[in-house]
């Protein structure tokens, strides 16, 4: 017998009560655990609890509240600026929620938040359903959905949060809440587009839309033949059935096979395509475009299983690449818009670097502006600059150019951009102008559910003095 008696701190409470892993600085895979999907952000937490479910997201939230911690909340860790985690303080990791259960009677699927895209797909394709996601499969359902979500579907379905029904959160104060359109339907309406800013989600209920096999992949075109090409989808799309998922970009041809060798390395333009439907009728469709411009590079549409066109560009997109974004609404794409990014886009540090356009339009534009936090419903595209290397060494060539891109074609487009596709160096306002007549209803939520901002690792919204 000795006097010693076990200490029981907050934080051993804290890891009492915790059923998935503490991971701290001294963790042989705290390296691994911190790592996010941009190599270019560096940060440290100091504990990582990795959620086993939403009990753990409870007794997390609580800690990080009572302890004064700074608190990041991690999805799916693709977010461009890093903020899936934070230097010092608490990260709630997701990644071990990873439960799907499709409801085909209804044709709905329930998804807790560390699924990505992938897993969501790889589980409804087998019921011939999908849910508007974005364009690579690793990303997070979580952050992509609260922030919007745009991908192949948009033009039909709408945005990913336009096919939400339902959300489980929980709140700063450690309550549970199910907002929907009948519950909490201001939380409801914030978490459409408002980010991480009022909660934990800790499961989605999606409507899913019959989609299986569709006539899907990319067509490239030198890049001499940009500016005709650009201009002909602009009415192409303008012209096409809502059921083609289609977006342009400036890109350059990989130096690897498949690619024609001839063309590695050259810079080009590229439309990339899901159409869903038979392949004939996505032949017939795609022929107007092409019957409209010189002949592509090459031309790989082909009938395939939709999950296979939403993880086109996984291999060339591994974990840990250097990515800097810039985004912006684009109202309308003029001819002097587009020779502005064709002359920006030859200049990119690298070959991965990109421009792409993404329609709004179609079912997006159906929305009231108001019925959701998303308010840029009157846009036609979504536009993201991304410079990408694996290089830490390109770093600053990244940056720059990307700015230098921004700054140039800024002025043909809206205010705002798309929170998603932003960095965390913004110009003051800028959140702001993306919400639009919506922030002061965000703010005012925020003050609801989050008065003291403790969910603040995002593109914050600040809550309203009340
Ligand atoms: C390669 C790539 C391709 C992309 N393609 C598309 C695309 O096609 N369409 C599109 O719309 N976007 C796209 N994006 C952007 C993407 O939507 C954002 O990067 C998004 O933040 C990723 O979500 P995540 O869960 O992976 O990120 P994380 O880094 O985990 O989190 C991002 C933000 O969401 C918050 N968050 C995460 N999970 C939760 C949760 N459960 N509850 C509350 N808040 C949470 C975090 O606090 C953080 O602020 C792409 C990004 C990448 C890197």
């Amino acid at each position: 017998m000795t006097d010693a008696t076990l200490e029981q701190t907050p934080d051993t409470t804290f890891q009492q009560t915790l059923r998935g892993r503490l991971i701290r600085k001294s963790d042989s895979d705290y390296d691994a655990a911190r790592a996010l999907y941009n190599g270019m952000i560096d940060k440290r937490p100091n504990l990582i609890a990795r959620c086993a479910d939403v009990a753990d997201v409870i007794t997390a939230v609580n800690y990080a509240r009572e302890q004064g911690l700074l608190l990041a909340i991690r999805g799916g860790g693709h977010n461009g600026p890093g903020l899936g985690s934070c230097d010092g303080g608490l990260v709630i990791d997701l990644s071990l929620l990873k439960g799907v259960r499709v409801d085909p009677a209804n044709q709905t699927v329930r998804v807790e938040a560390g699924c990505t895209s992938g897993d969501v797909d790889h589980a409804t394709h087998a019921f011939g359903l999908a849910v508007p996601f974005g364009i690579v499969s690793t990303t997070g359902v979580a952050g992509l959905t609260l922030g919007g979500g745009t991908g192949y579907l948009t033009r039909k379905r709408g945005l990913t949060i336009d096919s939400l029904l339902e959300a489980d959160v929980v709140l700063a104060d450690g309550r549970f809440v199910t907002a929907s359109l009948e519950q909490h339907p201001d939380l409801f309406w914030a978490i459409r587009g408002g980010g991480g800013n009022f909660g934990v989600v800790t499961s989605f209920l999606f409507k899913a839309y019959p989609v299986s096999i569709v006539y899907a992949g990319p067509i490239f075109w030198e890049a001499t033949h940009a500016k005709a090409v650009m201009s002909a989808f602009r009415e192409f799309l303008r012209q096409s059935p809502e059921d083609l998922g289609s977006f342009v970009g400036l890109k350059t041809v990989p130096s690897m096979d498949p690619f024609p060798k001839d063309y590695w390395g050259r810079r080009a333009c590229a439309v990339i395509s899901s159409y869903n439907g038979s392949a004939a009728e996505g032949e017939e469709l795609m022929s107007r475009l092409l019957k409209a411009v010189p002949p592509p590079i090459f031309n790989w549409m082909s009938a395939m299983p939709f999950p296979a066109i939403q993880s086109l560009f996984d291999a060339f997109l591994p974990q840990g690449l250097q990515w800097y974004w810039k985004g912006d609404f684009v109202k309308a794409l003029t001819d002097e818009a587009i020779d502005t990014h064709i002359a920006q886009a030859a200049q990119a540090p690298s070959e991965l670097s990109l421009m792409h356009l993404y329609p709004i339009d179609g079912a997006v534009n159906r929305v009231p502006k108001d019925a959701t936090a998303w308010s840029v419903r009157d846009a036609t595209f979504s536009m993201v600059i991304a410079g990408i290397d694996p290089s830490p060494d390109k770093a600053k060539a990244l940056k720059e150019w990307g700015r230098a891109y921004w700054k140039a074609v800024h002025p043909f487009n809206m205010e705002g951009g798309y929170v998603n596709f932003m960095m965390d160096d913004e110009s003051a306002g800028r959140v702001q102008a993306s919400y639009g007549a919506n922030y002061a209803r965000l703010q005012a939520v925020k003050a609801k559910y989050d008065p003291k901002n403790l969910f603040r690792v995002n593109q914050n919204i600040e809550p309203a003095s009340v």
